[in-house]
């Protein structure tokens, strides 16, 4: 059998796995290397892992509620449980993968077919790459080839990640018990999510490093309020405007050292810290400078119409996908223009990427989701815009469900078409609702459209239609009425 493929994917994660499968639609014989876990970050240490901590953590934290009628009684968690769950959870998501890969195996195949070599891949020419692993190394040739080599923790300088006791996300799962301290640094999405997840579970005492005044600073001061307020409540305890000094190591503890703003400083003791300060790309030692191919100033592969590099006619025959192009790092945003480099490869129909009705889910208590612009977008960009904001409060079925912390943010263009432009939600199935506003953006619906629909009734989406309406100064429940729970303002460039 020849090590001859229509197509080379590099790395098994949302890009390059969707990317393998998208060829195999249209009759690609696909071979796909992966160095370490199937599945990538969108598996392991990352996405899936997080998020079934995460809903374990949730789990935990609604057992030890005392304010509902019910009482659990002499609640207890093993980390070792937590995590085995955790770990199987991944497996029946690789296992799913690699079921996938076997029925369509080159042996069995007729049409087009996937093989998975495990190794680490490096280019050797335009064509050809090798494959080196513990049991050797082994050279594959291709006709076209796809990077979605995704990307890494990023590590604060100066500071040895040991696994143990200083860790990145990847290591959450190296840990052998609850911390009884933890100090996690950075407070991005994946820096709140583990300080929501140590802090459901109740067993950590969780600091939280904010360099700046907020969390999530690209987000708009009422999220990032939101967000802290409810972290806060939670029991995390957060060094806002703080940054790392040193850490100094101690048999059984850490000293932190941590400078503030204003000029102080001071010195806390945890067990472990968690390095929560971004990602990098995964774009070393894959012989791209043997041929030629640079990097940005970043490290992350440039693309230009997703293509890397074309061949002496023109036709490009290396693309690149997912995390390590630069782009925002999110599991759909990676899984789709893995599916587009393969739609491009195979020269068949492709949906344009367009980024203005991308969803993010952020995995806190309550949830908070994100679609489109936010207010600071829209103001960077001077593009008018009404906001209006919609207390949970008010909506029936979040008071049905004694759980009404949270809210909806809906910006409107302020012009005659009033087109919605995004919408932030907090509380609730926030996570499961955002993309029937990415639909709104994606159509360029105008109010009034949107108006006609029925909403169902009990919904936590009512707050939507609420919030439409009271653009259209139509609400049911009135601004006047309610100044806490209903906002309405504007913003325009002059
Ligand atoms: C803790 C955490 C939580 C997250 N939660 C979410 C979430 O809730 N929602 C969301 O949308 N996104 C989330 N993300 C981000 C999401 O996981 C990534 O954006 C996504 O996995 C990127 O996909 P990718 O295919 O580009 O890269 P990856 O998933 O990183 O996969 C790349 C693969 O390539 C392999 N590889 C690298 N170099 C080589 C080589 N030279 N040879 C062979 N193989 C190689 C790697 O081993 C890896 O398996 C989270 C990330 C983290 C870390």
């Amino acid at each position: 059998m020849t090590d001859t493929f229509d197509l080379i994917v590099i790395g098994s994660g949302p890009a390059g796995y969707s990317a393998a499968i998208r060829a195999l639609d249209y009759g690609q014989h696909v071979c796909i290397i992966e160095a370490k876990h199937v599945g990538g970050a969108g598996v392991m240490n990352g996405a899936l892992t997080s998020k079934t901590m995460y809903e374990l953590s949730l789990d935990y934290a609604v057992a030890a509620r005392i304010d509902r009628g019910y009482r659990a009684g002499s609640l207890s968690v093993d980390f070792s449980e937590v995590k085995k769950t955790v770990l199987q959870a991944a497996k029946e998501k690789q296992y799913q993968m690699l079921s996938q890969i076997e029925t369509f195996s080159r042996e069995k195949s007729k049409s087009g077919s996937l093989s998975i070599e495990y190794g680490w891949a490096k280019f050797l020419t335009p064509y050809s790459v090798e494959v080196r692993s513990i049991e050797g190394t082994k050279e594959l040739h291709g006709k076209n080839f796809i990077i979605a080599t995704g990307s890494r923790p990023r590590e604060y300088t100066d500071l040895q990640i040991d696994g143990e006791r200083i860790i990145t996300s990847d290591g959450i799962l190296d840990l052998k018990e609850f911390p009884e301290r933890m100090l996690i640094i950075g407070s991005g999405i994946i820096g709140c999510e583990f300080a929501t997840i140590f802090s459901n579970f109740a067993q950590t005492e969780v600091h939280l490093l904010d360099r700046a005044h907020k969390v999530l600073p690209y987000e708009d001061d009422d999220v990032s309020d939101f967000v802290s307020k409810n972290l806060e409540k939670n029991g995390v305890l957060i060094h806002h405007t703080a940054t790392l000094r040193t850490i100094r190591k101690h048999t059984d503890h850490l000293e932190i050292v941590l400078d503030y703003q204003d000029g102080h400083s001071k010195v806390i003791e945890v067990d472990v810290v968690l390095v929560a300060i971004g990602r990098i790309p995964n774009s070393e030692g894959l012989g791209l400078e043997a041929i030629g191919v640079d990097l940005d100033e970043r490290g992350n592969i440039p693309i230009q119409d997703d293509c890397v590099m074309r061949d002496g006619r023109g036709h490009c025959h290396i693309y690149a996908a997912g995390d390590v192009t630069g782009h925002t790092q999110l599991y759909s945003v990676a899984e789709f223009q893995g599916r587009m480099a393969a739609e491009k490869i195979g020269d068949v129909p492709q949906y344009p990427l367009d980024y203005s009705h991308m969803s993010t889910l952020m995995f806190f208590k309550p949830e908070v989701a994100a679609v489109g612009a936010n207010e600071k977008q829209l103001q960077k960009k001077k593009i008018a815009y009404k906001a209006a904001y919609y207390s949970n409060k008010l909506v029936n079925r979040a008071i049905a469900m004694r759980n009404t912390n949270g809210f909806v943010k809906l910006l409107v263009s302020n012009d005659d078409e009033r087109r919605i432009l995004g919408m932030r939600a907090a509380g609730p199935q926030a996570s499961a609702f955002i993309i029937s506003v990415a639909h709104l953006i994606n159509q360029g619906n105008s109010l009034q459209e949107v108006l006609k629909i029925f909403y169902p009734h009990p919904s936590i989406p009512e707050g939507i239609q609420e919030c439409m309406r009271i653009i259209d100064n139509k609400s049911i429940y009135k601004p006047e009425a309610f100044p806490d729970l209903i906002h309405i303002r504007e913003w325009n460039p002059e």
